[in-house]
């Protein structure tokens, strides 16, 4: 199985979705946007444009490359066949199930549909679809055009040569792909859960500022503080990860959820973007 010449249909033009789409573009695919938000597809694309723009008058890109890409990307008002499908919509188990139900309905028999799921078992998604073994985990980080690794994460019933095909396209688009089974917050995110649960703890302990932990963990040699990167992942999004990670484990403590990120939640101050977080945004 090859992915490297197919058409890609993007669901979801969020945050994950247009970092996706970019990628796909420049690597030379052909990409359809697609978001249930009317009008979301688009605004992701002008964004877009700003993007390549601001790497062009940096010099990391030329403008023929940047026009190029950008022409690639298609927003589209609904969902369109495609050889593969990247997923990157609203972290919820049954929000996604439904959309899987959806794309096989038009999707040729071949097509592959990956999930960007941070958390949501592999196996679960797949359990309802006509052909479960499509159904491939592909975990970008973000930002996602800078970011290398990717996650590709096998259910049980994932066929190991569609797993193959997405780890063999994420390398062709100058990733660091890694293979891991679907087990609870796959691997990175199984290790970053107690970390942001004790800088959580410390905030709820008023132990020191957001400002304060940021500074130690940069001065540690950590690229951003774990402030700013929840600010950076989005406190629902983030929220809703370590639920999901908490439950997949029988609730064992270490994954505890926090007060602290509930109330960010609660109050809408969902990080960069909804303009305040820990740290406001102008
Ligand atoms: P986001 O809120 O920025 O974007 C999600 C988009 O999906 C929204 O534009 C929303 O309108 C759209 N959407 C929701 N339901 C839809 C549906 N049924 N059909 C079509 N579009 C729909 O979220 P995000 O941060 O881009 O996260 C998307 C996925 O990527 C989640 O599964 C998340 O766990 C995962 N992820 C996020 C990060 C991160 O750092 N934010 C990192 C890795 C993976």
């Amino acid at each position: 199985m090859n992915l490297n010449d197919s058409r890609i249909l993007v669901v979801g033009a969020g945050l994950m979705g247009a970092g996706i789409a970019q990628v796909a573009a420049q690597a030379g695919h052909d990409v359809a946007l697609f978001d249930a938000r009317a009008g979301a597809a688009e605004a992701a694309k002008a964004k877009l444009a700003q993007t390549l723009d601001g790497l062009v008058a940096k010099g990391r890109l030329d403008r023929e490359a940047a026009s190029a890409a950008l022409a690639r990307i298609r927003p589209v008002e609904a969902l369109a066949p495609a050889g593969l499908v990247i997923e990157a919509i609203v972290e919820n188990l049954e929000v996604k199930r439904a959309l899987f139900a959806e794309l096989e309905a038009l999707l040729p028999d071949e097509a592959v549909i990956a999930t960007n799921t941070s958390s949501i078992s592999v196996t679960a998604l797949a359990r309802g679809m006509k052909k479960p073994g499509r159904l491939v985990g592909m975990h970008f980080f973000n930002p996602v055009p800078l970011m290398k690794l990717v996650e590709v994460v096998s259910g049980l019933g994932t066929a190991p040569e569609a797993a193959q095909a997405v780890f063999e396209l994420a390398a062709r688009w100058g990733k660091t792909p890694v293979h891991a089974r679907s087990t609870p917050g796959f691997i990175v995110n199984r290790i970053a859960r107690p970390y942001y649960a004790e800088t959580l703890m410390l905030l709820q302990d008023r132990a020191a500022t957001p400002e304060v932990i940021d500074a130690c963990l940069r001065a540690a040699g950590f690229r951003m503080g774990p402030c700013e990167l929840m600010d950076l992942i989005g406190h629902d999004t983030n929220f809703a990860v370590t639920n999901s990670v908490f439950a997949a484990n029988f609730f064992d403590r270490r994954f505890t959820p926090s007060l602290v990120q509930q109330e960010l939640v609660d109050a809408g101050f969902l990080g960069r973007k909804s303009g305040r977080g820990f740290y406001r945004y102008p």
